[in-house]
This record gives C-alpha cells, structure tokens and sequence, in this order.
C-alpha cells in the first residue's frame, strides 16, 4: 500500500498551545530553514516484519518504495512540518531560508553507533597507515611524515591503520623501523588496537626489555633468545601507548572538532563514542561548553578508566541541555579480536588447536567497577567478539539484573556480537540485549572468518537475521578507524553481505541479510533507541529535531533492485538542529 502525506503534520504542541495570541502562533510557523524538490522519506511508517517486509503502512509495493514527502520545515532547530513543496508556502517568511534539494534524497540523519573519533581526528596529525599491503610500505610512510612535517629528533611518532587480522601470521619486528627511523620513538597501531610494534627507542620508552613479563591478556612477541622484537598484541599494545605523552587538551579538542566535522562530511548528525577517557571526555565537555560540536555526540565513558567510573557514578548520566553531548553508558571490554585470534570462543580456534582467546578478569576487564557503574544506573556497552565473549557477558547482565530487575531496562549493549552460539540469541531477547554491530565487519572480515571458526559457527556469525527473528534490537556503526565508515558501503555490507568487489557472488551466509529498509533503521531508528532518543530523531516527524541527511540517491530502492550501484552514491547535506553542518 503506498501512503502519501498529503497534509502538512504539524506540530502538536503548537495548536495545544492554547495561551498563546494568534499572532505568536503564526510567527511561531515561520520557518528558518525550507528543503523542497526532494524525496523524503519520513519513517513515521511502521517497524517492518522480522523477516524484513515492509509494513502494511509503509510507502512500499510491488518492490518499489515512494517517497512518503518532498518536503520538510525546521524552526529553532526543530521539525514544524513534513509534506509537499506546495504545503510550504505556509512555513515561508521573509527570513526562510528555502534549499531547492533537486531531487535529492532526505532521510533522517544517520547515526554511527561505535565511533573512536579522536583516531579520525587523528589522521590529520598521526602516519595512517590503512591500506598499506607490506611492512615496508608501513615504515617509509613512517619516513616520509617525519621528513613532511620536519618533526624534531626524540618526539614520538605514531602511526596506525595497518590489518593485524590479514596480518596475524606475519607481524614484523623492530628492526626494519629501527634502522630506518633510529632518532624517533615509533608506534605502529593496528587499525583495531589490537596489535603493535615499535622501533628500539620506542622498546626503550615503554620499557619493554627481556625482563617485561607478557601483562595481564597481553603478548610481547620475542625472538629465540627471549628479546622482545617490538611486536606486542592485545593488552600489550597498551605498553607502548601509555608512554605517548599524552596530548595537550587543546590538541584534543581539535582532533576531536576535525573528526566530528569528516562524520558530517560522510551524513551523520550524531555518533556515539566507544570508549571516551578522561582527556577526551573532558575535551568534549569543553566542546560542549564552547558550542563546538558540529553534531551530536553520545560519549561511552571508558570501562578501562576506575577513576573516571568512580566520578560518573557520583554524578549520574548526563544529557547537557545543549542537546548536543549525552553521557549515560559505558564502554566494557571484554575479549580480542577475531582475526587475532584473541576473541574468545566456546571452543578451540579451527586454525589454531587448541587456543580459545582470553575473556574477562583474564582480558582486562573490571567486573566489579563496572558492574557497580551498571547499578548505578547506566547503561553498559560490552565490547564481544566470540562466542565464548557474548555468553560469559550475557551471563555477566543477567547477575547484575538478578540484584534489580529495573536495571534490565536500561537498553545494554553488547558491541559487535560478532559470533553468537546458536543456543544464546534467545539470551539476547530474554535480557533485553541490544546488539551493536557493524555492518562493514562482513564485508573484511569473511576472508578468515571461516579460517577462525570453521563453516559451521559461522553461521552464527554477524547473524542480523537472527537477531532480528529473535527480536534483538540492532543499532549500526563502523567501529572506524578499523573499518571505513562510508555510509553508502555500510548499507551495502548490510543489504548483500558483499564486499566492494562484488563477492561472494550471492552474499556471504546471504540468510542473514537484510532490506534495504532495515539497513537504513539501523542507522537511524535503531541507533536512535540504542542512544535513548527516539522520541528526538531516528524519524522525519514533526516535532523532532532537524537532523537530516541528504544524498543523491534513493537507497531504499537502489539498495533492493540494485544494491551493487550504493558505491555511486553522495551525500550532499547534513543539518543537525537545522544547521547546515555540510553541504556539497
Ligand atoms: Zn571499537
């Protein structure tokens, strides 16, 4: 059935508004800002079925979606109508400012759920190393920066971007970096944190000697003798990153205003931050107090941080009365990476008997302070990649909300609930488990995945449809900078299960795919409920707040008929509380 709006919505609070003259009232519908000439869908429709059909309200027949609207109008940052070009002549003033959007597509804005903006920010400043195929090509980029910004002898130089997963059976060592950067302390980060190496000086800075005992889920890599040789994995990168100085508070703040402004560049009006410690925590506040955050921001406070968790605890969740900056979660973390093979599994790795990965107490991961950060009210976001992770986590939830059963109500994550056991999903829906996940994974990862764990746990592997049939909310995110964060590559991950190239031909596990509607939710509606702000945004609806995204594209209909054509797509606007944030 295909539903068209043709009346203006308007908002019900103005005409409730009884105390208010006529003559406010109708300067109260003057609109700041008009777009018209699009296609705009509002996703006021309902929730589609759970195995992905539309609902009977729904703009959509016969495989073809229309826009529900062409047009919408913002005041003070808010929704006031949502209808046709012709239904805003109501909404113009002399001060409107009216987009003629040409045909482009409005959608509400998207939201990356698992975000680590400060390594956005970071490539302006830092070696990025993504893509780099060879060691070789990792260290002369790590040579040609320091020759670039002619950075002084003795400063550290950090690099990072390089795949410990297509990496994990060849980590180089110390001595290429060291002969050809000898005057530099030098890290070299993996793209997902969880593998390093470093040159001599950096070795010495860290204090990693034949003495340093493996920390606690950590690995130094040695040679024969016992000498380490530079490499580190898991918790062990943690050795060299804790002897980089740590940044000025300005130098954050503006790594963190540049990486908020290339997510506006990419169409998104809010993201939440996986993991946010003291100084980005306070870089942000800063931000939020100056009025520099370009979009809206949902900051995870670190679960590594006791500190900073004890502070929280005493204050309670925050939402700043900017809008603009949340803080009601935490981010735990509970096990490795999967192409590490530090992701911990029920059973022994298919490529490595015997090895299970690490989980836990074992992995870092505070079981008290946050389960007591937990009873205090907040919401807790678990890093799980193995199946062995998401059971000892699920298990992890349900012991905290045997203490109060409320808390089960405060939406927690599990983020990336990469491999779920088949017995578990119906865990996730039990204890109210959101699973954050991130589409792009599949698109990577597929390559060793079934190295890891085999065909036949692989199909509990970034299993959207089953999640969905057992009614786990999904919310979205990239988990950049491992993975990229295109939106355009994300919906593709989602609706095909291929990567860019196409393959596998028919899409990886294709059971588990979803619509085109659905991979858009997760971005919008389901990030909106990951976040607590559905009844703000997620939607187009009168009465919400003016976050939108345009793009040059009609992805509902592009991604069902032909998904491979998503890469051609652009987004030339994104408006956060109606201001422009980027425009084309
Ligand atoms: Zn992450």
């Amino acid at each position: 059935m295909i539903r068209k709006i043709g009346a203006v919505i308007l908002l019900m609070a103005l005409a409730a508004c009884g105390q208010q003259s006529a003559t406010e009232q109708n300067s109260a519908e003057v609109a700041d800002l008009i777009l018209e000439n699009g296609k705009l869908y509002s996703f006021s429709w309902d929730e589609p079925s759970l195995e992905g059909e539309p609902a009977a309200n729904a703009p959509y027949s016969n495989g073809s979606w229309t826009p529900d609207a062409q047009a919408i109008a913002i005041k003070d940052g808010i929704i006031i109508a949502v209808g046709s070009s012709g239904d805003m002549t109501t909404f113009t003033g002399p001060n409107t400012e009216t987009v003629d959007v040409m045909g482009g597509t409005i959608l509400p804005g998207f939201v990356d759920t698992h975000t680590h903006i400060e390594e956005l920010g970071a490539t302006l400043d830092d070696v990025d190393l993504k893509g780099v195929e060879t060691e070789e090509e990792a260290v002369q980029r790590v040579v040609d920066h320091i020759e670039k910004y002619k950075i002084p002898k003795g400063q550290w130089v950090v690099a990072r971007g390089w795949d410990e997963g297509r990496w994990a059976d060849r980590y180089p060592t110390e001595k290429l970096i060291s002969e050809r950067v000898p005057d530099h302390p030098v890290l070299l980060d993996g793209t997902n944190g969880f593998g390093a190496w470093g040159n001599k000086l950096a070795m010495v800075e860290a204090g990693i000697t034949k003495d340093s005992k493996n920390p606690t889920g950590g690995i130094i890599h040695r040679n024969e003798n016992g000498e380490p040789n530079g490499a580190v994995r898991n918790r062990g990168v943690a050795l060299y990153r804790e002897a980089v100085p740590a940044l000025s508070k300005e130098r954050m703040m503006t790594r963190l205003v540049n990486g908020l402004q290339l997510m506006a560049n990419d169409g998104y009006s809010m993201v939440h931050h996986a993991g946010a410690n003291t100084p980005i925590m306070d870089a942000y506040q800063a931000l939020n107090a100056e009025n520099k955050l370009s979009i809206r921001v949902s900051a995870m406070i670190s679960g590594r941080d006791t500190l900073q968790m004890e502070q929280w605890k005493k204050t309670g969740p925050i939402k700043y009365d900017s809008n603009m900056l949340f803080v009601h979660s935490v981010k735990g973390y509970y096990d490795g990476s999967l192409g590490a093979r530090g992701a911990k599994l029920v059973e022994e790795y298919s490529d490595m008997p015997g090895q299970i990965g690490v989980s836990g107490d074992d992995y870092g991961f505070l079981t008290n302070e946050v389960g007591s950060i937990l009873q205090a009210g907040f919401q807790v976001n678990i890093h799980a990649i193995g199946d062995g992770a998401n059971r000892e986590v699920l298990h992890f939830f349900k012991d905290n909300f045997s203490k109060n059963t409320d808390l089960q109500k405060l939406r927690h994550r599990i983020e990336h609930a990469q491999v779920v056991h088949p017995d578990d999903f119906k865990l996730y829906d039990e204890l109210d488990i959101i699973a954050a996940v991130q589409p792009p994974f599949v698109a990577e990862d597929k390559v060793w995945t079934v190295d890891r764990i085999g065909a036949e746990r692989a199909k509990g592997a970034y299993a959207w449809r089953t999640f969905r049939r057992n009614n786990v909310p999904l919310a979205f995110g990239s988990d950049l900078m491992g993975y990229s964060w295109n939106i355009f590559y994300g919906l593709h991950s989602a609706i095909t299960r291929q990567s860019r190239d196409g393959q596998p031909e028919g899409g990886w596990y294709p059971d588990e795919k979803l619509s085109s509607e659905e991979a858009v939710r997760g971005y919008t509606t389901g990030a909106a409920y990951a976040g607590f702000v559905e009844n703000e945004t997620g939607t187009l609806e009168a009465g919400k707040w003016a976050d939108i995204t345009v793009l040059d594209m009609d992805v509902l209909n592009v991604g069902e008929n032909s998904p491979g054509d998503l890469f051609n797509g652009n987004v030339l606007m994104t408006i956060v509380g109606g201001n422009i944030i980027y425009n084309k």
